[in-house]
């Protein structure tokens, strides 16, 4: 993982070059994992070569709408982000925490023999890079550290990519994390096309980023490769087109938890749980137990859950959000307000999916909108129960 500013260095290299970038991060015993395209949409996945990247494509995204399209140009890179999330790969959707057989003594436990892998991530986005910071902060320093999560995370080599073109529900500039990368990754590639000339400014932050780059040709970069850099990062910013206002948006939600507005996209939100899937953030498990027809296997299970179940707020007697209307507000005043108690900072990093990938097509950037209306920043008083952790 990055950490020492003495490996801080920058290069370009040309497209073609990416391979052996690819081929090098290989060489180290990393499985390659990134963008292609499989099912007329872009997934992520196990790559061996630039050739399996979604060479031309792009994206078209909207409330409820994902659309791949095609360019005239060879871009490896200039969509942004698809369903999955590399939280995919960190906090796996299902995991055995055990298992156990049985034999003429009764039951044993086997001990759950997978070893972490190295896997190296190719072309995560700004927005991405933050929210795996983001789920650092809960699953590796946080008081809820999971050794599952910090086995693989401490296998893992980012390559992170700037974006280019702004996906038509990111708002990435409004929440602070894109769409350049800041920090957090080992390389970082910005792709730049100028007419016939297809390169790639790069920059390493860690000790083996700055290694793997110094092992492939490359150059040192020109002001005019800068620049050009530059206005990569800034066309995509000035693409954006949702934003969110964020002042005192913590305040806002906890104390607004009685607005109409909640009881209006109540009659939209099926409580189908694709947002809190889809979202790179969120953490929220369950755990089951299965055994087989014959009795004798069982597993001990982690999966992913969602606060849209009716189950995952069910304590002593019954669930404490039954409703639609409670569910909702509680994730957006989780996301956008009591993250911030908690993690110290939102749970939100602007990917757009949750909008992209609700089939009701809810908004949380318009849901946001509409909650500020009568409610200038600080001035609402408190309505409900406010407790540190939330609204009760
Ligand atoms: S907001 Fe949309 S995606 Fe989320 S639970 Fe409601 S209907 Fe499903
Ligand atoms: S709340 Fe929506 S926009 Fe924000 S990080 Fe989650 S999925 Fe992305």
């Amino acid at each position: 993982m990055p950490g020492n500013d003495s490996h801080h260095r920058s290069a370009t290299f040309e497209s073609e070059r990416l391979q052996s970038l690819l081929d090098a991060v290989q060489s180290r015993g990393y499985e390659i994992l990134g963008p292609r395209v499989r099912d007329n949409t872009i997934v992520l996945d196990r790559l061996s070569s630039i050739t399996e990247l979604p060479t031309g494509a792009g994206a078209e995204q909207n409330n409820a709408r994902f659309r791949m399209t095609s360019r005239p140009d060879q871009a490896f890179f200039s969509f942004t982000v698809g369903a999955q999330s590399w939280k995919n790969y960190l906090h796996e959707p299902t995991l055995r925490l055990w298992s156990a057989r049985r034999d003429q003594n009764g039951f044993q436990i086997d001990a759950n023999q997978s070893l972490p892998r190295k896997q190296a991530f190719v072309g995560v986005r700004p927005c991405e890079l933050n929210a795996i910071l983001a789920l650092d902060r809960v699953l590796l320093h946080g008081v809820s550290a999971d050794s599952a999560y910090r086995s693989r995370r401490e296998n893992t080599l980012i390559v992170a990519v700037d974006c280019g073109v702004a996906g038509g529900t990111c708002f990435c500039t409004s929440m602070g994390t894109g769409p350049r990368a800041s920090s957090g990754y080992d390389l970082a590639l910005t792709e730049i096309i100028e007419g016939d000339r297809h390169y790639f400014a790069a920059r390493a932050e860690s000790e083996l980023g700055a290694e793997i780059l110094d092992g492939i040709p490359h150059s040192v970069p020109t002001e005019a490769e800068r620049a050009a850099a530059e206005n990569v990062v800034a066309r995509a910013a000035g693409q954006m087109g949702r934003s969110v206002n964020t002042t005192s948006i913590r305040d806002l939600l906890v104390r607004n938890p009685s607005h109409p507005r909640w009881d209006q996209v109540a009659t939209r939100c099926m409580t189908c749980g694709n947002c809190t899937m889809v979202c790179p953030t969120c953490f929220c498990t369950t755990i089951t137990d299965v055994t087989d027809l014959t009795g004798e296997h069982a597993e001990h299970r982690r999966l992913w859950d969602s606060c849209f179940t009716l189950d995952y707020s069910y304590i002593h007697g019954g669930a404490v959000r039954s409703s639609a209307k409670s569910r909702f507000r509680q994730w957006l005043t989780h996301k956008f307000g009591t993250w911030f108690d908690q993690f110290g900072q939102s749970g939100c990093v602007g990917c757009g999916r949750c909008i992209t990938w609700c089939p009701a097509g809810i908004d949380v950037t318009e849901e946001l909108a509409a909650l500020r209306e009568g409610n200038p920043p600080g001035t609402s008083p408190p309505i409900g129960k406010e407790t540190p952790r939330g609204i009760a």
